[in-house]
């Protein structure tokens, strides 16, 4: 058996796990310092934006598809081996389009998509007014429909891959932090033997660190730092007396980087801010504070669009960090320099949710090709 080390039990390490259990020749173990989802997936809105984003070839598309392409398969095993199940969204993503010089790169968008075997609409205003009555499309140009985009509750789903992983047979041990590495030096280039925290150590093959931004102190005890800065995030959760517009078709709406996530039953998520460190942030960045006016311009931005939102209540507000890598593109998922049995799967930033399918596939792959 080949042993795996995970550190971290968000989405990512959490997807990892549950798809190396999938691998009869490894023996997996999860370590995080909290419980699942505790870091920057239990803050996520699960919009997982895959044939509407503008990437369209190399390495960020074909994460992209090969996530958007496991994503239904692997909610629909996760629910059958737990029985637990995970609130998500195939009525895809409406994206409206308020500048009529962008037109022409959605049209190009939709040619490329349309070659690569993919559904992108491009909707005039009264379309979208026939599917979504309750929208105020003033100043919208045209809307743009990807009915294969997908949203899912992030929480919901790391439980679900936790719980399955665990009856495949991985061990999560929660609650102490990964504090060092035990690293033998007989041979040309260094590899870990051990994970280590306070009170435990896990023998290891291979060690995965999926830590988010817990990745930096990480990979700075182990010599090669991998720096990763927070980027906030607010959200708020919004009840209604019952869902807006048509109740059969209720996609993800965007307007201006604005999402409004229908959960059903009424309840609706509007988010979120992206919010970089200011110069007078400290340096390990975690005491940034949520900014009240940035989420206040987040819901005016949703008001202004779906003005029908004014008749809901507010009942909850949070923020999260996004983990965003420093001086390389997001995601980092390769080997840590200088180690031959370390892989970094990190750095998601804003698209951690989408990505973590792809993620697991590719690093299982890499551990199967050793
Ligand atoms: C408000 C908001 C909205 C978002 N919306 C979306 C969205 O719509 N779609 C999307 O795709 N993404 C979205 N994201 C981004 C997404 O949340 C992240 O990209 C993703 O959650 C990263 O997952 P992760 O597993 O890498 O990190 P995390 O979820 O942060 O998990 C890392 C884990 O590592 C653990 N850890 C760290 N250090 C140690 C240590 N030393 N020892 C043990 N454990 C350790 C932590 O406890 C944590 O549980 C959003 C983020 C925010 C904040």
């Amino acid at each position: 058996m080949t042993r795996v080390v995970i550190v971290g039990c968000g989405v990512v390490g959490a997807a990892i796990a549950y798809e190396l259990s999938l691998c009869p020749e490894f023996e997996v173990v999860v370590v995080d310092r909290q419980p699942p989802a505790s870091g920057s997936s239990g803050a996520a809105l699960g919009v997982a934006m895959g044939v509407i984003s503008h990437k369209v070839q190399g390495r960020n598309w074909q994460l992209r598809e090969q996530s958007l392409l496991r994503y239904p398969a692997l909610i629909a095993e996760l629910e059958a081996i737990t029985g637990q199940q995970i609130q998500h969204n195939t009525q895809g993503i409406l994206s409206l389009c308020f500048v009529a010089e962008e037109l022409p790169r959605w049209r190009s968008l939709q040619a490329i998509r349309q070659q690569q075997g993919h559904t992108l609409d491009i909707w005039p205003p009264e379309q979208v007014a026939h599917h979504c009555p309750h929208l105020n499309l003033t100043n919208t140009v045209a809307g743009i429909y990807s009915p294969q985009d997908l949203q899912v509750n992030p929480t919901q789903l790391t439980q679900a891959l936790v719980a399955a992983a665990t009856l495949r047979g991985v061990r999560f041990h929660l609650g102490k932090p990964v504090v060092a590495f035990k690293i033998a030096t007989d041979s040309a280039a260094p590899y870990c033997r051990a994970v280590l925290t306070s009170s435990q150590s896990f023998e290891a093959d291979w060690v995965v660190l999926a830590a988010g931004l817990g990745t930096t102190a990480l990979t700075e005890n182990l010599g090669q730092a991998t720096v990763l800065g927070p980027v906030l995030g607010q959200g708020l959760k919004l009840h209604l007396a019952q869902n807006l517009g048509n109740p059969d078709f209720q996609p993800v709406i965007n307007g201006n980087d604005i999402h409004l996530v229908p959960l059903g039953a009424g309840d609706y998520w509007v988010g979120a801010t992206v919010e970089f460190p200011t110069v007078s942030t400290p340096a390990d960045g975690f005491a940034l504070q949520p900014e009240a006016a940035l989420l206040e311009a987040v819901w005016q931005g949703a008001l202004a669009y779906c003005p029908a939102l004014a008749q809901g209540t507010i009942i909850d507000r949070w923020f999260g960090l996004r983990p965003r890598p420093q001086a390389q593109a997001a995601p980092v998922i390769k080997p840590l320099e200088g180690y031959r049995n370390i892989w970094l799967a990190t750095g998601h930033y804003r698209n951690g949710v989408l990505l973590a399918p792809a993620t697991a596939l590719t690093i299982r792959d890499h551990l199967l090709n050793g």
